[in-house]
């Protein structure tokens, strides 16, 4: 949830840039892999920005989110290319009455047809957690980390009580920041409905998810850095359960007495350890 005064539409896309070229750092966004979009209820002007407007029908209706815009990544671009010319990679849907369709308002600079493949699970995302929580602002952000994802193909991380012991156990900063751990969800074909379903369950409960042997779900109700920082927690966690499996699992990693002293002195309620 944000306060007034609210960030202006080119801070928006300023922190989309930020936010694509710290993934593409982490090589979390190789070519054109990746997906970002927010979602803003309170009312902004998008025309001065983007001039251009067609008619889209929306993956889903959301007629409570009738007068939100979405600014979304579009289909193809890279998530680094941002920051340079956001208006050619970012499209900016304003959802219409009845919230079965929206304006999609874009700039002559845009450099692609459509918006990103996986809207479907970023606006079913969105709307679930707008209407749970009330939130006047959303980020989902989808990124491809290699070391998460590479774990995600190893049988016993896909265990979610696996992976989250052993991925939370390498630094105090992770089970600060991500609480509720990492959810999992098994491979689903990109952009399906199920795949839709399943981000939608575990980004209840969590604020990261894994797609196996894909990539990774992120969300924020603060920013879309915000959203960014848990990709790179998470991504920098798997990395550490990587080193330790390349050095034949000499680590210790933080103990559950530890992690227990940690969340308590720093007033964080965890079920994982
Ligand atoms: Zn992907």
């Amino acid at each position: 949830m944000l306060h007034a005064p609210y960030p202006e539409l080119d801070d928006l896309l300023e922190m989309m840039g930020e936010a694509g070229k710290r993934l593409w750092e982490i090589e979390a966004s190789e070519g054109a892999a990746g997906n970002i979009s927010v979602c803003l209820r309170w009312p902004i002007e998008v025309r001065t920005r983007f001039p251009l407007m067609d008619e889209i029908e929306l993956t889903q209706p959301v007629p409570e989110l009738a007068g939100a815009t979405f600014l979304v990544s579009g289909s193809g671009r890279r998530l680094r290319e941002i920051i340079a010319e956001p208006v050619a990679s970012i499209g900016a849907l304003l959802v219409n009455e009845g919230g079965q369709t929206a304006k999609l308002f874009t700039s002559h600079q845009r450099r692609f047809e459509r918006v990103t493949s996986v809207f479907n699970s970023h606006l079913a995302v969105h709307y679930d957690q707008v209407l749970s929580s009330g939130t006047n602002f959303h980020a989902v952000i989808h990124a491809q980390p290699p070391h998460l994802t590479y774990l995600s193909h190893i049988p016993r991380y896909q265990d979610e009580a696996y992976l989250n012991t052993h991925l939370l156990r390498w630094q105090p900063e992770t089970i600060i920041n991500l609480p509720e751990g990492i959810g999992f969800i098994p491979f689903r074909i990109p952009g399906s409905p199920e795949l839709m379903s399943g981000n939608v369950e575990s980004l209840r409960k969590h604020r990261i998810v894994i797609w196996a042997k894909h990539g990774v779900m992120a969300r924020s109700d603060v920013s879309v850095k915000r959203a960014a920082d848990r990709v790179e927690y998470a991504e920098t966690a798997a990395k550490y359960e990587y080193l330790n499996l390349s050095a034949g699992e000499l680590g210790e990693g933080l103990s559950v007495e530890e992690i227990r002293a940690i969340c308590k002195t720093f007033h964080v309620e965890q079920s994982i350890f």
